[in-house]
Parts: C-alpha cells; sequence; structure tokens
C-alpha cells in the first residue's frame, strides 16, 4: 500500500483551516445516527469522547482503570506548551513549530508540527474556561516556565500536578456528557481485539476485567487513545497499567506501526536502588529550570556532595551547551549523564547517578519561592530517597519515559485501517525522533479536544457505511480468537512467572535499544528476545480462571505482546541506519558524540505493515519533505 499523509496543499499557516473548510460535515441531527467508540480515557481519549458526545455522536468509552481520571495522563507533571507568547520573550507559532521540529531531529511531519503549534494557544482557553487552576503570576495573569530545547517560557502549569489538574477539566466535560447518556463508560475492560469488516474498523472485543467476559461493541468508527508503551522495558516513568496491547493488535489487523525504535529516556529520574523495583519515578524537566546538574571532576571522587568545591564540580551542561544549559532536550542531556557515568564521574552507591542541585536557585529566590514551584516533587523525592533535596542536591539518573513510535496516521489522524483513529501517545504524528518536554499533553489535547472531531466527522459523512451488529461473524472470530488465546496462556502451565520474563525482556532492551544501541548489539538482542519468547510460550505460570479478577492473566496478554513488539523495534532500530534524536546508535555519531543523521537516505517515517505469525515484517516509508525549515545538524551548543 501507498502511504498517502493526505497533507492538504497550499501554504503551511493555511493548511489546516483549509482543510477543516474542505471536509465534509455531517449534519446535527444525523450525528446521533453514529455510534464511536473511543478506547483510552487519559487526556486524549477523554478530550476525544467529551467533544464527540458533545458535537452529538454517541460514544461508548472504554478504559482499563475503575475512573477515567485514574489514566495515566494524572501523573504527568510539570506542564503544557502553547505559543502565547505571554512572556513576551520572542515566542510565537512559529517558534513553537521550529522548536518541535528541530527537537524531533527533522523526523517529523511540518504540516503536524504546524497544526499542533497553532492549536496549543485554543487549549489553554479551553482549559482555562473549564476552570484548570494554572499558575498564575502576582498579578493574577497565568505565568510560564519553560522546557527543555526552548529558549523561550511557553510551559503553562499547575505546579508539579499538571496531568492531574489536566484530567481533572476533561474528565468533568466527560462527565457531563455520561449524564446525558450521550457517552456510555466501559471501565474495568481490557480490549485484546479490533473487528475489520469489508477493510473498515468496525468494533472491538473486550474483557470484563472484572468477571472475564468476553465482549463484542460495534461502532461506525474507532479511536484508540491508548498511550504509550514505555513498559515494554519493564522499568519506565509510566503508570503500571500502561501496554502496547491495543496498538499492537491493530497492527496485526492492518494498521501500519511507524517509528517503533523511537523511545525517549528521560534524563532526571530517580535512579534505580534495587533489582526488587518494579517502577521508577520522573523528577520533571520543570525542575532543571532552577536546578543545575553536575558531577565531580575527578572519576570516583566519592565524598559528599557539599564537601566537594565548586572548583572540583562540572557542570557539564552549561559548559557543553552553553545556548541551552540545563535545559537541552531529553536526548541530548540523557546521553551525556551517561557519558559523565560511563567516564566513572557518577555518583551515590552505584555511580549511575549525578546530581540536580538546587543550593544557588534556592540562594538567588529563597526556599518559599523554590517551594512555591516544586514542593510535590521535593517531597515525593523525599519520601522515596529519605533525603531533603532542599538540604542536598537530588540524585537522578535517565529512565524510559516516552515513547514517540505509535500508530502510522495520516493528517487526519486515521491509519492505515480506513475508520481506526489513533490519538495522543498511540500514535506516532507530532514528535519525530524526540518529543520536547510539556509537549506530550498538548498534542493529546490538540487531537482529542480540537482535530479529531473535524477529522473523524469528515470521514464519517464521506463513508456510506452499512450498521453492522455483533451478530457479523467478524466479531464472533474475533471473539473466539481472544478466548483461544487466554486459553492457551492458561494452559501453560510452567514454573516461571510472567513478571520473571517481563524483567528479562525488559532488561535485554535497556541494555541493546536503550539510551544507546549499535548493529551488532540490536542483531543479538533480536535472537535473545526470539528465544525468552519461544521460553514464555513453555514455560510461563499463569494461575487462576478467566472467569475471575484475574491479574496475572492480564499481565500474560500484555508480556505476549510485548515480546512480539520488542521484536519489531529491534527490527526498526536495526533498518535505521543513523542516529537522530532518541535514536543513538554508537556505529553513526560525529566526532563530538553527537547524533549524526542520514538526511539523504533516511529521511522518512519507518512504517511497518504486519508480516503474519513468526514472519518479519514489512517495511514501508513515508518520505519527510522539508520546505519551510531548512535540514540542518541539530546544535544546542
Ligand atoms: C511521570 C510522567 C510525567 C509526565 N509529565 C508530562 C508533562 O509534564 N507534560 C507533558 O506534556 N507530558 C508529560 N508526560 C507524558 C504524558 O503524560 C503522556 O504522554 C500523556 O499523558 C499520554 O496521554 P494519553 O491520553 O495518550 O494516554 P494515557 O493517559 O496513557 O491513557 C491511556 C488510556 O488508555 C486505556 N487503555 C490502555 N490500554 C488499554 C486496553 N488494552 N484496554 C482498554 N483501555 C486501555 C487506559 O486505561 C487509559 O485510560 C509525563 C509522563 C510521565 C510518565
Amino acid at each position: 500500500m501507498k502511504l498517502d499523509a493526505k497533507i492538504p496543499a497550499g501554504p503551511l499557516e493555511k493548511k489546516w483551516d483549509k482543510h477543516r473548510f474542505e471536509l465534509k460535515l455531517e449534519n446535527p441531527s444525523n450525528r446521533r445516527k453514529f455510534n464511536i467508540i473511543v478506547v483510552g480515557t487519559g487526556l486524549a481519549g477523554s478530550s476525544a469522547s467529551a467533544t464527540l458526545a458533545e458535537l452529538g455522536y454517541n460514544v461508548k468509552t472504554f478504559c482499563l482503570q475503575d475512573s477515567p481520571r485514574r489514566a495515566h495522563s494524572i501523573a504527568a507533571q510539570g506542564g503544557i506548551n502553547a505559543a502565547k507568547n505571554y512572556q513576551n520573550d520572542g515566542d510565537s507559532i512559529w517558534r513553537l513549530f521550529y522548536d518541535t521540529i528541530k527537537g524531533g531531529d527533522f523526523r517529523s511531519r511540518e504540516a503536524n508540527v504546524y497544526r499542533l503549534a497553532q492549536v496549543s494557544n485554543h487549549i489553554i482557553d479551553q482549559c482555562v474556561a473549564q476552570g484548570v487552576p494554572f499558575a498564575r503570576d502576582y498579578g493574577g495573569l497565568l505565568t510560564n516556565r519553560s522546557f527543555g530545547g526552548a529558549q523561550v517560557s511557553r510551559t503553562f502549569y499547575s505546579r508539579g500536578q499538571t496531568g492531574q489538574q489536566l484530567l481533572l477539566g476533561a474528565y468533568r466535560a466527560l462527565s457531563r456528557q455520561v449524564a446525558s447518556e450521550q457517552v456510555t463508560l466501559y471501565p474495568r475492560r481490557d480490549i485484546l481485539e479490533l473487528v475489520v469488516i469489508d477493510g473498515r474498523a468496525r468494533g472491538v472485543v473486550a474483557r470484563n476485567l472484572i468477571t472475564g467476559e468476553i465482549e463484542s461493541h460495534s461502532a461506525h468508527a474507532v479511536v484508540l487513545a491508548t498511550g504509550g508503551y514505555g513498559n515494554v522495558y519493564f522499568l519506565s516513568t509510566n503508570a503500571m497499567a500502561s501496554n502496547v496491547s491495543t496498538i499492537f493488535r491493530a497492527f496485526r489487523k492492518g494498521a501500519y506501526f511507524a517509528n517503533p525504535c523511537f523511545t525517549q529516556i528521560h534524563p532526571t529520574c530517580i535512579p534505580v536502588h534495587g533489582k526488587y523495583q518494579s517502577k521508577l519515578t520522573l523528577m520533571s524537566e520543570s525542575l532543571r529550570n532552577d536546578g543545575r546538574v553536575w558531577v565531580p571532576k575527578h572519576p570516583g571522587d566519592k565524598r559528599a556532595p557539599h564537601q566537594i568545591p565548586e572548583s572540583e564540580r562540572d557542570y557539564f551542561l552549561e559548559r557543553k551547551y552553553p545556548s541551552f544549559g540545563n535545559l537541552v532536550p531529553r536526548d541530548v542531556a540523557s546521553r551525556n549523564v551517561k557519558e559523565q557515568c560511563d567516564q566513572g564521574k557518577g555518583v551515590g552507591e552505584t555511580g549511575l547517578a549525578v546530581y540536580l542541585d538546587f543550593a544557588d536557585s534556592i540562594k538567588r529566590e529563597g526556599k518559599d519561592s523554590i517551594a512555591q514551584k516544586y514542593d510535590n516533587l521535593f517531597q515525593m523525592y523525599e519520601k522515596i530517597t529519605a533525603q531533603n533535596p532542599y538540604e542536598t542536591p537530588m540524585m537522578i539518573y535517565p529512565a524510559v519515559h516516552y515513547t514517540m513510535g505509535g500508530l502510522w496516521v495520516d493528517y487526519n489522524l486515521m491509519t492505515t485501517v480506513p475508520g481506526l483513529f489513533a490519538i495522543g501517545e498511540a500514535n506516532f504524528s507530532d514528535h519525530g525522533a524526540n518529543r520536547l518536554g510539556a509537549s506530550a499533553l498538548m498534542q493529546g489535547l490538540a487531537d482529542g479536544y480540537f482535530i479529531i472531531p473535524n477529522t473523524l466527522g469528515g470521514y464519517l459523512a464521506g463513508a456510506h457505511l452499512n450498521d453492522v451488529t455483533v451478530d457479523h461473524p467478524a466479531f464472533r472470530s474475533a471473539a473466539q480468537a481472544s478466548l483461544d488465546r487466554i486459553q492457551r496462556l492458561l494452559s501453560i502451565k510452567g514454573k516461571r512467572t510472567v513478571d520473571d520474563f517481563h524483567k528479562e525482556l525488559g532488561l535485554i532492551m535497556w541494555e541493546y535499544c536503550g539510551m544507546s544501541r549499535n548493529n551488532a548489539g540490536l542483531a543479538e538482542a533480536k535472537q535473545l528476545v526470539h528465544s525468552l519468547k519461544k521460553e514464555f510460550w513453555d514455560n510461563a505460570i499463569v494461575p487462576g480462571i478467566n472467569e475471575e479478577f484475574n491479574q496475572s492473566l492480564e499481565k500474560a496478554g500484555r508480556v505476549a505482546d510485548f515480546f512480539e513488539f520488542s521484536e519489531l523495534m529491534l527490527s526498526d532500530a536495526l533498518a535505521r541506519k543513523e542516529s537522530c534524536g532518541c535514536h543513538f546508535n554508537e556505529n553513526y555519531q560525529t566526532e563530538d558524540n553527537e547524533a549524526l543523521r542520514d538526511d539523504e537516505n533516511l529521511c522518512h517515517v519507518a512504517a511497518w505493515e504486519f508480516g503474519g505469525e513468526d514472519k518479519e515484517p514489512i517495511f514501508h516509508k513515508e518520505p519527510l519533505s522539508f520546505e519551510n525549515v531548512e535540514l540542518t545538524q541539530r546544535s544546542y551548543k
């Protein structure tokens, strides 16, 4: 299939308006004839469900948690970007667009990113109207802070709980529609299969997580807003429930998967402290507005931080990148932290940590001012490490955080399966090879509040769809396939826990497909994952039965998908014979260890098609063209 991104013609700044005008419309009284399934109630799914229902569509909304409010988005800390230029510091839609393209190391679509920057301003208005309590300055106006990869302050925030406050806003909008019966909520459901009829997405098969019942739901279109898949690495900053299953199942049904190997490793997380740990905790990038990153100048220096004089400290980000300092983008910061630790300058017991020090800003602004901005993050740090960051520098290390890869979508956010849309972190759309901080919330809400309500309407108005019911054979066979897989998992009856397999898989992926990769390691990892997958299907133990609340079974399905998906990630990483953004292949680097792109051969989106059971995926590419910005070597110096 030839990939058509359906990018509208015309000047960059007019594309979205022109496209919206040209999209077919469905009149208000007709909209109630359409049923739409939305999977996911994070910022992307909640905002989409609420807005589609507000327009009059009948929406069925699914999530894993007992309440939509518990979606992973609630964990987002530092803020959300928008090009409002309230600080009058030189920001503009163009600058947000440019920073995002550059931050993504020139591996994203100009048209999508420009639209994102345009829509960003409406998001802030929408959320303020909903009552989201963004931080305000002394005079009562909305205030901003800075995030990585930008030299302006454009990030709106609610202390270190921005995701929670935004999600409460979206949840309120969703609840209004639930109350008016325009949205039917299905919490505690695990979507196991996508149902495709006559080449179009027409429904899903779900498992009721409490009773084990397998349910089928039909619709005229399906929207996947199931978040990111960082948990493939076992340890990540993601919520424990974050997974790849729904989008991977859609991939197996014909949706192409784009750039699966683009994983963001966030530089500032609380370091791993033991082998029984199952979760890592983020310390928001916003902290680098005031915290300074440093290591001792001399390898092996084990003195306590306050015993190391200024002259023996290396503020390596400020030294190497004077223009952006501590606020270089995440991929650049993470690689530099690793480099310092590899040189033996890491601190703490394991040597896998660097300092994030607030002493200067506390001296400059006072403890109260720092507490006002970050106190909940400081408390979280102290609870986990038993160290007070107002007195001792934080110790931080990079950890898996976000996935830029996801289902391939065109400008309308539709996948290669007509009628199947992907929004939020579940798609690949806007961040190229590296996402800038505070841009995930922006993208999820842009997709949900402003883009999908237009483009999905355009699809429905032109699609001429018959009604289908769950009696259709495609539903019956998808439900049977789900049951068969569940029975297969339950009948392995081996000796090793699913968690144990997941941990080993995560270690392989971290070691060979993590912060840096190389061709030989990636090829070796493919063998390792393949044989571990085989062992999983021979020797995993999945206790209990289907007809009950069975978290082991739920997890087993996820890990089985992570295995197959890891193979796809490794194929993608191997095929991209360059370094770009977060994909740092040691075989391709500049003299000063920066990512070395190959724009001549690899300036494209890699979109993978399912090749069949135990077969290699099929590679397709969407060439990227840069007509408005110049393709240059990224520099933050
Ligand atoms: C600790 C942390 C802090 C962050 N801070 C920021 C920040 O300050 N700014 C920023 O821009 N970004 C931040 N991010 C990134 C951002 O939070 C996420 O990218 C974003 O919230 C994802 O939203 P989403 O709606 O796409 O998915 P999610 O919020 O992950 O929601 C996924 C939804 O899909 C449902 N789901 C998943 N699988 C299934 C299934 N199989 N069946 C049924 N339902 C399913 C879940 O139940 C859930 O409702 C942060 C990320 C982390 C981990």
